[in-house]
């Protein structure tokens, strides 16, 4: 009878540890699903990661929300974009989380933009111009080779923030490396017919996933970032786009697609509605699988 009390203990001592160990998770808040994806690929079962906006959402303006500063309060790790594309929402909910572990310069602030440099950098910096951006374009995460020295440095935040599963990182990131080189080398022999397309855009969401796939951008249906298209403004494009034919329309799926409709009935150029980011079923590898895919099936 005593024995078996003992061994009784025994095994729920055990179970205590095993059960507290896979607790120890760290808590990561990302500001979008690719970010979130990303982190999942290299935490794996260290990481328990969130991500504040869904793909079906336009991540330069979504409300601080009591839930997301819940979120944020308990993150050990905030992993966003940067680059002002989250300016006008997520200083205030810093702000309001009371969360010292991941304010701006701490180990547990991470923003992608950081780590990678950044086209269409104002020369100068005028906001009359609209939604510009003082760091350049923030859209950093259509572009695969950014995605790597994004994963670099975001390993290497995981270990520093994490320091027991430095070894874990360290291994998920190795792996990365190696699966994401072939799936870009994969990805550029797939899309070479894609190369001097002519494309419209609504607004410049695009310009990594342009410079990398060699796309050439004819027009843009947003006179300025973030200033919706006026009709004046529509009238001189599809003049424009009636002396130089386009091959396509990208807009982002979230986007509103009125002007981008009236367009494409205008002009009949095809137009492709492209998931901005993962969606939750998938990661990162099949996103960009999918925008790929629906590029190429444009004929
Ligand atoms: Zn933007």
């Amino acid at each position: 009878m005593y024995k078996l009390k003992k061994r009784h203990l025994l095994v729920m001592l055990l179970f205590t540890l095993w059960a507290s160990n896979s607790h120890s998770a760290i808590n990561v808040f990302a500001c979008e699903p690719e970010w979130a994806s990303l982190v999942q690929i290299l935490g794996g079962e260290k990481v328990s990661v969130s991500s504040a906006t869904t793909a079906l959402q336009d991540p330069h303006h979504i409300q601080a929300r009591p839930s997301l500063i819940a979120k944020a309060r308990r993150a050990d790790l905030l992993v966003c974009t940067g680059a002002e594309l989250e300016v006008g929402w997520l200083p205030l909910l810093l702000r309001k989380s009371g969360n010292g572990r991941i304010q701006t310069g701490q180990a547990g602030y991470f923003m992608a933009a950081d780590h990678v440099t950044l086209l269409e950098k104002p020369k100068i910096l005028d906001r009359s111009q609209g939604d510009v951006h003082a760091d350049g374009n923030p859209h950093v995460h259509l572009d695969p080779h950014r995605i790597m020295l994004i994963a670099e440095a975001l390993a290497k935040t995981l270990s520093h923030v994490d320091p027991d599963n430095q070894s874990h990182y360290q291994n998920n990131w190795n792996n990365f490396k190696d699966k994401w080189s072939r799936a870009i080398t994969k990805w550029q022999q797939q899309s070479q017919s894609l190369q001097g397309k002519k494309i419209v855009v609504n607004h410049n969401s695009w310009v990594y996933l342009e410079d990398w796939l060699k796309l050439e951008r004819v027009a843009t249906l947003e006179p300025k970032p973030g200033i919706a298209p006026s009709s004046t403004h529509l009238a001189q494009v599809l003049t424009q786009l009636k002396q130089q034919q386009a091959d396509m329309i990208l807009y982002a799926s979230y986007q509103n697609d009125k002007a981008v409709r009236w367009l494409a009935q205008k002009t009949h150029i095809p137009v492709v509605a492209l998931a901005f980011t993962v969606s939750h079923d998938e990661d990162l590898f099949q996103w960009y699988e999918g925008i790929l895919n629906q590029l190429l099936d444009v004929k």
